[in-house]
């Protein structure tokens, strides 16, 4: 087993199969990860989990949305172009319809950095600390360490949002 595929089903929860365990006993770097995750599930109350699979769910959406919106606008530019030339030049040229492989990024609204805020706070509780002003989220404070938890989609939605939002999240 990776350790990659080992710290994925660790995230999910603390399953005692065969295989992850006998990974987690054998490679130190999952068992400090496995360690690390059990001290941040006994600091905090479980948020009910249909709130916390919308939250998940809404993340990897969203992005999808965006990038089928820039792939059906630069279809209709091409197709807008190739009409326009084909009005005027003789033969008309073929008009040849590329997939444009590019995800349009934007910056994170307020109301998605406020979810984010929620989120991170009911995931890891003890190890989040949030700041709102309103409904506006002004800071969020985390330990560097959570960074490590790649596979968990709250964690890359935050090194996202601290790339687009300088100065809004502080790591400790
Ligand atoms: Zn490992």
């Amino acid at each position: 087993m990776r350790c990659e595929d080992a710290r994925a089903r660790l995230s999910d929860g603390a399953p005692n199969e065969g295989e992850l365990r006998d990974h987690v006993d054998a490679c130190d770097a999952c068992r400090e990860e496995y360690g690390f995750l059990e001290a941040l599930r006994a600091s905090r109350p479980q948020p009910p989990a249909a709130l916390r699979d919308r939250v998940v769910a809404s993340f990897p959406r969203r992005r999808f949305r965006w990038a089928v919106a820039a792939w059906a606008a630069s279809a209709a530019i091409m197709l807008g172009a190739g009409f326009a030339a084909g009005q005027w030049l003789a033969p008309p040229p073929k008009v040849e319809l590329v997939r444009v492989e590019r995800v349009v990024t934007r910056p994170p609204s307020d109301e998605e950095v406020a979810v984010l805020a929620v989120a991170l706070a009911a995931q890891y509780r003890g190890a989040v600390e949030v700041e709102f002003d309103g409904v506006t989220c002004k800071k969020i404070r985390a330990l560097r360490r959570l960074r490590e938890i790649t596979c968990c989609p709250i964690i890359r939605e935050m090194e996202r949002v601290s790339k687009e939002r300088p100065g809004l999240v502080e790591l400790q």
